[in-house]
């Protein structure tokens, strides 16, 4: 086995903030590695190449709010954030399936309603069903989680990131002051092991000599792709929605669905191409039944084309599981490794970027100085 020199700082995962934590570091000019078992950076968030079209959205995602985080983004990753136009909140009211304006004050009360076990005549209640559910006021990249993926990817070039892709863990034995991480069969040693919420223990983990057992926690949230393809532009013929989500009351199969084709290059004439993303109910497995009665709610709120229109309909499932490791484990690893495992809390993104980002001043210089991007205003 060959051994490497001793790192400052290895990070197991190439997520969002682990690479931007990584960069800040290296251009501290501290000695860094990220290693990840994915051929991709940015983890959850990187894009898939779906039904022959690069770069799709993955999942649904959103950024919750959060200034900090919001400011990074914005003004240092010079991301065009948006406030999610077009979001609506569908509805069966008297029998009728309506897509309800989120941004209204009446469409609050009635959505919160749904989550509402009784009705309060009370005043201040009656104020905040006005009031935008705090996990609705999301935003999110104009141009899609592509821009993400631009920008790391310069970011690493400029900064001579030092990254490992396609390199699974076999070992990470820790002792105190130093972490020794196996891939490969190399050594690699450091003085600090960064651990976030996506991280996937090996099997071979110890501490102080002991193997370390983490109880997985699986939360599972299936999500599903459709492509449709229609002979014609169906717009008008079948009176589809100008939309970007939506959102769908607690008892529906669906949760909330992101329209994708805004995000891709795929418009033509006809526009005849619709690529969307489905957030399901967590208990929805993948079976034919339940496809059709995905498609046939989207079709009765006209948020796709009739499905007797299309000429080709794909959709691609997967069952994702959020996340893997809670806050209390990876406390308990930091405490347990004397302090040699770093946690970082990842499992919102917005708010892990705003709150590490208060700690990124090498990188913000860097970016300060360096005219990377180009200005979004
Ligand atoms: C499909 C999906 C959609 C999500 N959407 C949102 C969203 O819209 N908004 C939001 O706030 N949060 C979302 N999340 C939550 C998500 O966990 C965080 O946004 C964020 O991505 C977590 O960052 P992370 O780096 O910890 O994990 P991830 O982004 O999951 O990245 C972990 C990386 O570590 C690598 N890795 C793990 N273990 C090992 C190992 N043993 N060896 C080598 N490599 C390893 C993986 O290959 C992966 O690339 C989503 C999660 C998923 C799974």
């Amino acid at each position: 086995m060959n051994f490497e020199n001793q790192l400052d700082k290895l990070y197991i995962g190439s997520g969002i903030v682990h690479i931007l934590d990584a960069i800040n570091s290296t251009i501290a000019k501290e000695n860094v590695l990220v290693i990840d078992k994915s051929p991709f950076i940015l983890g959850a968030w990187h894009c898939i190449d779906l039904f022959g079209i690069p770069n799709v959205e993955n999942a649904v995602h959103y950024l919750l709010p959060n200034d900090d985080g919001y400011n990074f983004i914005n003004n240092f990753l010079k991301i065009e954030l948006s406030n999610c136009q077009n979001k609506f909140f569908a509805r069966n009211i008297l029998g009728r399936n309506i897509l309800l304006p989120y941004n209204n004050p009446i469409t609050r009360i009635i959505s919160n309603l749904d989550s509402q076990p009784a009705v309060n005549q009370n005043l201040s209640k009656f104020i905040s069903l006005t009031k935008n559910p705090s996990h609705h006021q999301t935003k999110y990249p104009k141009k899609g989680a592509l821009e993400f993926t631009n920008r790391l990817s310069k970011l690493c070039s400029e900064t001579n990131l030092n990254l490992m892709s396609k390199s699974s863990i076999e070992h990470i034995s820790v002792l105190p002051g130093n972490a020794t991480v196996v891939v490969r069969g190399r050594e690699y040693n450091t003085k600090q092991l960064f651990l976030s919420h996506g991280f996937i223990p090996p099997s071979g983990f110890t501490i102080d000599h002991k193997q370390v057992y983490l109880n997985l926690k699986k939360h599972k949230r299936p999500s599903i792709h459709f492509y449709l393809e229609s002979e014609s532009n169906l717009v008008e013929q079948d009176q589809l929605r100008n939309y970007s989500q939506a959102l769908f009351p607690r008892n529906s199969i669906i949760k909330y669905v992101h329209e994708l084709t805004q995000f891709l290059p795929i418009q033509n004439s006809h526009n005849s191409k619709y690529i969307l993303v489905v957030a399901l109910r967590h208990d929805l497995t993948n079976t034919l039944e339940n496809r059709s009665a995905v498609l046939k709610e989207l079709e009765n709120f006209k948020l796709i084309p009739m499905i007797s229109n299309c000429k080709k309909i794909d959709y691609f499932w997967q069952d994702i599981f959020l996340p893997m490791l809670h806050d209390s484990d990876l406390f308990d690893l930091q405490d347990r490794s004397f302090g040699v495992i770093k946690p970082m809390f990842t499992d919102e993104l917005c708010s892990s970027i705003g709150k590490y980002s208060l700690q990124w001043n090498h990188l913000k210089k860097f970016l300060n100085q360096n005219n990377l991007f180009t200005s979004i205003h």
